[in-house]
This record gives structure tokens, C-alpha cells and sequence, in this order.
């Protein structure tokens, strides 16, 4: 491994799942086509896309929880092998995921301490009383739950939201992960502690130059915390880059689509009716995995779809500053045309 080598690395996965209708007929759910991305070393990579767009599931695929269809994980260069769709269980010390619900994330009917204990033991063998005890306080300190004796007591229910979240994170923490995918990991919480929970995050990438990926809908939370950005649509990647780049001036129209419809006072709503006046909420419907539209997948809702948008996928096109998009409108045929 060189020092540029990706902590954790896509490389063109794709997750496709068979499913069955109530008369028994067979379908191919495509959730996730030729998805690739690198994480470093104390940079956080924001996933963005609606309900649907594939971004859970790819989350699932590098936790280890789903084998990839085709394509590979890489961790520090190694490519990961699964048996039975397993992954070895040193594979969670290194890659640790914390899901959107805290709630459903902690045994219930176990103390904070318990549920901060059994990562310690299990992946560090800590023993003794007094070992796990300093390590509890220790990792509850580092959220910010002091002092640690007021909550390592509790069960899950006697907290709020927010006191729950970071006690996930704490969990994930005592596994000493060099990677932590957050999934959603503030929507569910009341939006006057989300910009807490953002900064409790930002601050451990720094102290521990976690790599983190950030998998939200919400562009605005991806621009605060995030160095690059990846835009998902209909199970594909659509666009890619710096953030400021790619949120001030993006290149695909879904993702401009995202950018005009994040809460924004300064801006209004004066893009968003422009481009997408159908839609009473901007985002209309996103199409079907099963049967997804020929060609580029977000043709049917494209306000400016040409007769090649129709047929033909828009490949890849590498861009000035690291940017990249999979847009007909950037790709250089048609822009000589
Ligand atoms: Fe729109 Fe065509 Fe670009 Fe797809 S490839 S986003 S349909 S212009």
C-alpha cells in the first residue's frame, strides 16, 4: 500500500437482486451498475442521491453485507473475498457502518455500557472490569456524553435521538475502524442537533483520519462536511468531484436538480421552477430498477434530452479539477457537434 492507495476502494461494482411477484415470476431488481469510488485517509466522500438511487445499497456492499454482483471491493489495495456472501470478521474492525435509525442499531434490552462492551471484547479482547470501564468512559467522552457515569447506566430508551446516535458512533469507534460509513446517520435526528452530530463526525475524521463516507439526500449537510462529492441516480453514478465545484456549478442536470431543490433562502425557488416546473416538489418520480429507461436512466425527466439520451448510456467524461460526469451534454462528441 503507497501513501495514495484508497483506504477503501469500489471498483465497477454492480448489485443486482432477484426478486419474485405474488404469482411467482421472476425479476432482476438493478440496484447498483458499475459503481466506483476511492476513500482516503481523513477525507470524507459525500454520496448523494434521492430514495431508490442505490446509494444504501452500495453502502451494504462495501460494509461486507452484500456480495457484489460483479466488479470488486478493494481494502487498502487487497481485494476483499467473500465466502457465502460473508466477509471475514476482521473485514468489520476495519470497515464499520452506522445506519440512519440509532434506535434499531442498539440492543435494547441492553445498557449503553453493554452495548459498548461487546465491540471492546470481541475485536480487542479487553477483559477486566476496570479496563472496560476506563474504555467505556473513554469512548463516551469522545462523543461528547460526559460525564460517561451518567450514561453508560441507561438503556437505549432513556435517550434522546441525538444521545442514541452517539452511542452508534461510539460502538463503532471501540471496533477502532480505519473507515466508517455513515448512512443517513443524521436524518433521522431533530434538525437542531444535526449540525452537532456533523461536527462530532468531521472532528473524528480528523483526530483519527477515519475515511468517511457521508450517504445522504440532503446536499446542503453533504457540502458542510464533505471534501468530494458522488451523485447517484437510478442505481448509476451520474457525477463526481470537489464539492464546491460540483454544488456551485454542476454539470448533470439531476444534479443540478438536487442542488436547486436543497433548502436554500438566498437562492428560492426561481432554478427549480425553470428547469423542472412539472414537478410540484422538483424531484418527480424516479423510474423503476427493475425496467429502467433505455439509454440515460433519467432521460424520461431531462429537460434537455437529445434523440441519443434515448439509446445510447452517456459514458464517463473526465473533466478539468478532478470532475467527471456520465451526461450526453458534456461528452466530447456531442460537444463539437
Ligand atoms: Fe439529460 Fe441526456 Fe444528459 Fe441524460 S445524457 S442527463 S438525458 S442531457
Amino acid at each position: 500500500m503507497t501513501a495514495t492507495t484508497p483506504v477503501l476502494s469500489a471498483v465497477d461494482v454492480t448489485k443486482h437482486f432477484t426478486v419474485r411477484s405474488a404469482v411467482g415470476a421472476r425479476s432482476v431488481v438493478r440496484a447498483v451498475e458499475g459503481a466506483s469510488l476511492d476513500l482516503h485517509r481523513g477525507r470524507v466522500v459525500a454520496l448523494v442521491g434521492e430514495s431508490g438511487s442505490g446509494k444504501t445499497t452500495l453502502a451494504r456492499v462495501l460494509a461486507g453485507f452484500y456480495a457484489p454482483t460483479s466488479g470488486e471491493v478493494a481494502l487498502e489495495g487487497v481485494p476483499v473475498r467473500q465466502r457465502r456472501g460473508r466477509v471475514e470478521r476482521g473485514y468489520h474492525k476495519d470497515v464499520q457502518i452506522v445506519f440512519q435509525d440509532p434506535f434499531g442499531s442498539l440492543n435494547p434490552l441492553h445498557r449503553v455500557r453493554h452495548n459498548l462492551e461487546r465491540p471492546l471484547r470481541l475485536h480487542h479482547g479487553v477483559r477486566g472490569r476496570a479496563e472496560l470501564d476506563r474504555r467505556v468512559r473513554e469512548l463516551l467522552e469522545r462523543v461528547a456524553l460526559t460525564p460517561a457515569e451518567q450514561y453508560a447506566d441507561k438503556f437505549p430508551h432513556e435517550l434522546s435521538g441525538g444521545q442514541r446516535q452517539r452511542v452508534v458512533i461510539a460502538r463503532a469507534l471501540a471496533v477502532e475502524p480505519k473507515v466508517l460509513l455513515g448512512d443517513e446517520p443524521v436524518s433521522m435526528l431533530d434538525v437542531s442537533i444535526r449540525l452537532e452530530m456533523l461536527n462530532l463526525l468531521d472532528r473524528l475524521r480528523a483526530e483519527d483520519g477515519l475515511a468517511l463516507l457521508y450517504i445522504t439526500h440532503d446536499i446542503a449537510g453533504a457540502r458542510y462536511l464533505c471534501d468530494e462529492v458522488v451523485v447517484m441516480y437510478a442505481g448509476e453514478m451520474v457525477e463526481g468531484g470537489p464539492k464546491e465545484q460540483v454544488i456551485a456549478d454542476p454539470l448533470h442536470p439531476y444534479t443540478r436538480l438536487l442542488v436547486d431543490s436543497s433548502p436554500d433562502p438566498g437562492r428560492g425557488a426561481r432554478d427549480r421552477e425553470r428547469l423542472f416546473d412539472a414537478d410540484a416538489d422538483g424531484l418527480g418520480e424516479p423510474p423503476s430498477l427493475i425496467d429502467p429507461p433505455s439509454g440515460c436512466r433519467f432521460h424520461p425527466r431531462c429537460p434537455f434530452a437529445m434523440d441519443v439520451c434515448r439509446t445510447q448510456a452517456p459514458p464517463r467524461t473526465d473533466l478539468a479539477d478532478g470532475r467527471w460526469t456520465r451526461c450526453w451534454l458534456h461528452h466530447p462528441t456531442q460537444e463539437t457537434e
